[in-house]
């Protein structure tokens, strides 16, 4: 028997915000605990929410990427159940008239994955269980920070489509500037619900949900894993399905119940009473168009079609809102394509690398990052002294024809200059040398270094070349 795996995912997203969804606490990570709480984020009775603007604006921003339809009028809805994480008793999101319904993200294949709605809702707070003293406390940073919650239709039939869906999604919004989508930091989780039936069969079969999946290779895992699970219970009978939410556990490598899966009548839905719905009208929707920056797969092929990159180099760039967004700033100063992207492909990724820094999360002053560039390209300084310029620039911020200047980083291609110290390595290497003129072509590179070494690096490692096989 062959059997088809279906799978529709909810993603839930937090949006690049200043301020929390409905008061004006900050919705920045990393903050000390309880420290962006205030009475309305914290459920003290009384305290009146107020919707934030911006929220709505991105909410419009991530229908439009995504090709949704946009709500002439959205509302908010009270969903109702006990965790003590959610400090109201009940969370703010949209039932009845979600902000955008009926969308699509294109695959490279060419097949859409269908959206339902994207709507928007308050997170809830964190709880953490402490091992030493056996509590369980709570942090309300996070209570109430805005999120998209992006649901699609049960289109997904692989893991292979999960994932290239969560990498496009995770482009169109950076992109947009709606979020950082960044998994580790969870401001990106994906509920992915799972169901297997028989080859050709319309009927769905009973779902599971697995809950906030929170990387692309647990997810893969975890795919692979429910659906086999699936497939057994099918064919031997060993258990019995039923539709619940189940907890990934990727050190295990296993899924596990946790509860039965609510209806969504479990939760009593109701309209909030203290919350007026939002009209949009099209002059709201059309500023928000205006002001969505490029997006990723359109960069890619400008700088393939109009800047002349390859198809590589335009891939990764534009695959990484930081990067692109570097690229942009660099060549504005310096604008030979080429040069800006080998140099941010090559030194700035190795750099980044080094100091073990996400790509993300390079910060790079980018008049200085074009200086360092155009300092090489006109032959001032060399390429290894230029990165190691620019890991100065990306460290400490300095003045990179300053910090040349004062520390005579400058390219030596004084012709005499270069002869004496290549006649030093030839006296000092009568061995290598001998060794070259016998035939052996691989000690050239070596007496090569020896200069550029004499010369602390400092040499045009052309000249040196030229030089070299002449003076030998
Ligand atoms: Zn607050
Ligand atoms: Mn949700």
């Amino acid at each position: 028997m062959s059997y088809e795996v279906v799978m529709g995912l909810e993603v839930h997203v937090e949006m690049s915000t200043e301020s929390k969804l409905f008061c004006s606490c900050s919705a920045k990570f990393g903050a000390e605990q309880n420290e962006n709480v205030c009475p309305a984020c914290s459920g003290m009775p009384g305290f009146p929410a107020i919707v934030n603007k911006r929220a709505i604006e991105l909410g419009i921003a991530a229908g439009l990427v995504t090709n949704c339809k946009i709500a002439s009028v959205m509302s908010f809805d009270k969903k109702n159940y006990f965790y003590p994480d959610l400090p109201t008793g009940y969370q703010i999101t949209q039932f009845f008239a979600p902000i955008c319904t009926n969308g699509w993200v294109e695959l490279e294949s060419g097949k859409r994955i269908t959206l339902k709605q994207i709507h928007i809702e308050e997170d809830a707070g964190k709880l953490v269980h402490e091992s030493r003293t056996r509590k369980t406390l709570v942090d309300f940073n996070r209570a109430s920070v805005p999120l998209i919650e992006i649901v699609s239709n049960p289109d997904f039939r692989t893991a292979d489509e999960v994932n290239e869906y969560l990498e496009k999604l995770r482009l169109l919004l950076s992109f947009a500037g709606i979020s950082d989508c960044k998994m580790q930091e969870g401001s990106m989780r994906c509920d992915i619900n799972l169901s297997v039936r028989e080859m050709g069969n319309e009927v769905l079969g009973t779902r599971t949900e697995m809950k906030n999946m929170n990387s692309l290779k647990a997810i893969t895992r975890a795919i692979e894993y429910e659906s086999q699970r699936h497939i057994d219970a099918l064919e031997t009978g060993s258990e019995k399905l039923i539709q619940e939410t189940r907890r990934w556990d990727d050190d295990v490598g296993m899924s596990y119940s946790m509860r039965e899966k609510e209806e969504a009548a479990d939760y009593r839905y109701f309209p909030n009473p203290e919350l007026m719905p939002v009209v949009i009208d099209e002059a709201w929707i059309e500023a928000v168009r205006a002001e969505l920056p490029e997006p990723a797969h359109e960069k890619c092929e400008r700088m393939i079609n109009e800047l002349c990159l390859p198809e590589y180099d335009s891939k990764i760039i534009s695959g990484s809102q930081n990067l692109s967004r570097i690229f942009d700033d660099t060549y504005k100063y310096f604008d030979k394509a080429k040069d800006v992207s080998n140099w941010i492909l090559g030194e700035l990724l190795a750099i980044a690398k080094d100091t073990d820094t996400d790509d993300d999360d390079i910060s790079v002053d980018a008049v200085k990052f074009a200086t360092v560039i155009r300092l090489v390209d006109e032959g001032k300084i060399n390429r290894s002294v230029g990165k190691k310029v620019l890991l100065k620039v990306f460290e400490d911020d300095i003045d990179p024809e300053v910090y040349i200047e004062e520390n005579s980083l400058g390219m030596v291609s004084d012709t005499g200059l270069l002869e004496s110290a290549i006649k030093e390595v030839l006296t000092e290497n009568e061995k290598s040398v001998a060794e070259y003129r016998g035939g052996s072509q691989k000690v050239f590179g070596f007496l090569v270094g020896q200069v550029m070494k004499k010369t602390a690096g400092k040499a045009d490692p052309r000249s040196v070349n030229e030089l070299l096989k002449k003076m030998l």
